[in-house]
């Protein structure tokens, strides 16, 4: 089997890799929800032949393996959708169900790819005779950055030796290095209540406390490392001003280029909350959330991924599409719309066409957090994007979320597919490949990985 036939077996996968993006797109359903999906996507893969293994502490987390012996491939799958942003596909903010759930982060093409690269590869394992196993991981809970953190820390993840994952974008690109390292916490404020006017002096409030604690932090911003973001919201400030109150609830994230300094930082977090409390005379209570790492940076995986963004076919779009994509893209800002083509272009990548340059993920280093991260920390892990949604659209939102459920994110999906496949292909028949990448990541490897699960 050469590897234009694993390609061809990616191509003639399309209906499904279609009906996956749709079925998904049209029952979006956030992280620990996932109950259709995932049993949705469990149903496709014993159907295929591979034999599954559940979670037992996440109900819709699973993998789902074929073959024997090694290389052990994993690819990851994700299919959990954002709360509020329902969204029809079509070009102006329009919900489905007003303030439901809907898939603004391209989680159904995510996990449609997915889904179809592990079945190619499948195919191309049976065909060939090869020694080497695949393994389809169906990750929930993304969205709330723990999904695979907890999958790790239950050993799910043992006895793999390479991951390869995707995401939908608005370019073809190959990221060596992504995502900021994050950790969650929540700080619970109590006081004593009492009328705010008749008797203020016997009253502490915990929402001082909260409030406190936002400038504390906000002071904070000044003495830490580069590119720190610290965030917050606040769930809870009292009934009315006459009654001082007594609950107050604080959601902080922290993120940073890397977990040490996530921790340093967190640390530091939490002592403004004990000094908010402290002059606040108020009790805090902290509850740490899981953390996720940065994606740990792999070179050579992303020669290879590259490679195959080149190799791999791309897809083409019809007039409708493209005068539907210039239809959303007029709904973002024009200077962000600009910018980011002007970035693209200099690369030789422009709307739906080309591939990144090999060096463009150092100006596009995404700077949200994702728990693949720390799939990154405990095996060689590669990482790409395709256009999915036009140049100028951001993830998390109503305009990603549209252009996820037409053909537009669907072709992107299948073009991810091949990458996929392709890439484990060289991984299983290229060793030298393979062995550079597992070199690389030994050497960056410092040995004092943990998952982060929290309290
Ligand atoms: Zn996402």
């Amino acid at each position: 089997m050469i590897k234009q036939d694993i390609y061809d077996e990616v191509q003639g996968l399309h209906t499904l890799c279609q009906s996956v993006c749709r079925q998904l797109w049209q029952h979006p359903e956030v992280g620990g929800a996932e109950k259709r999906s995932a049993d949705y996507l469990r149903r496709i893969m014993k159907k295929e032949g591979f034999v599954l293994t559940d979670s037992k502490t996440l109900p819709h987390a699973f993998y789902a393996q074929y073959g024997s012996g090694s290389p052990v491939i994993a690819i990851l799958g994700e299919y959990d959708a954002l709360p509020g942003l329902s969204q029809q596909a079509c070009a102006r903010k329009e919900p489905v169900e007003p303030e439901g759930p809907g898939h603004g982060c391209g989680h159904n093409l995510l996990g449609a790819a997915a889904v179809v690269g592990a079945v190619a590869v499948k195919r191309f394992l049976e065909q060939s005779g090869m020694e080497g196993t695949v393994r389809f991981y169906g990750c929930p809970e993304e969205e709330l950055l723990d999904g695979k953190v907890k999958m790790i820390a239950e050993h799910l993840f043992d006895g793999c030796d390479l991951a390869i994952s995707w995401h939908p974008m608005d370019a073809n690109m190959a990221h060596d290095r992504a995502y900021l390292a994050n950790t969650s916490m929540r700080f619970y404020f109590s006081g004593t209540t009492s009328h705010a006017a008749f008797a203020p002096e016997r009253g502490r409030s915990a929402l001082d406390a909260v409030e406190l604690m936002s400038v504390g932090c906000n002071y904070l911003r000044e003495h830490v490392v580069d590119r720190t973001r610290i965030h917050y919201t606040t769930d809870s400030g009292g009934f009315a001003p006459n009654i001082v109150p007594d609950k107050a609830g604080a959601w902080y994230f922290v993120r940073a280029p890397h977990m040490a300094d996530v921790k340093d930082t967190a640390a530091r977090v939490e002592k403004v909350a004990k000094g908010a409390a402290m002059m606040t005379d108020t009790q805090v209570r902290t509850e740490h959330g899981c953390g996720c790492c940065e994606f740990k940076e792999n070179n050579a995986f992303g020669d290879l991924t590259y490679a195959n963004l080149i190799e791999a076919d791309g897809p083409k779009y019809t007039a409708e599409e493209l005068a539907f994509a210039g239809e959303l893209q007029a709904t973002v800002a024009q200077n962000i719309v600009e910018k980011s083509d002007a970035l693209y272009r200099t690369q030789g990548a422009a709307m739906f066409t080309g591939v990144g340059g090999r060096e463009l993920w150092k100006s596009c280093e995404m700077t949200a957090s994702s728990d693949t991260g720390d799939v990154s920390y405990i095996m060689p892990t590669g990482l790409f994007t395709t256009a999915c949604w036009p140049v100028g659209v951001s993830p998390h939102t109503w305009q990603a979320a549209a252009s996820g459920g037409t053909t537009i994110g669907e072709k992107g999906a299948l073009y991810a597919a091949k990458v996929i496949a392709g890439t484990a292909y060289d991984l299983y028949t290229k060793p030298d490949i393979r062995a550079q990448i597992v070199k690389e990541f030994k050497e960056r490897d410092t040995g004092d990985y943990s998952p982060m699960v929290g309290d």
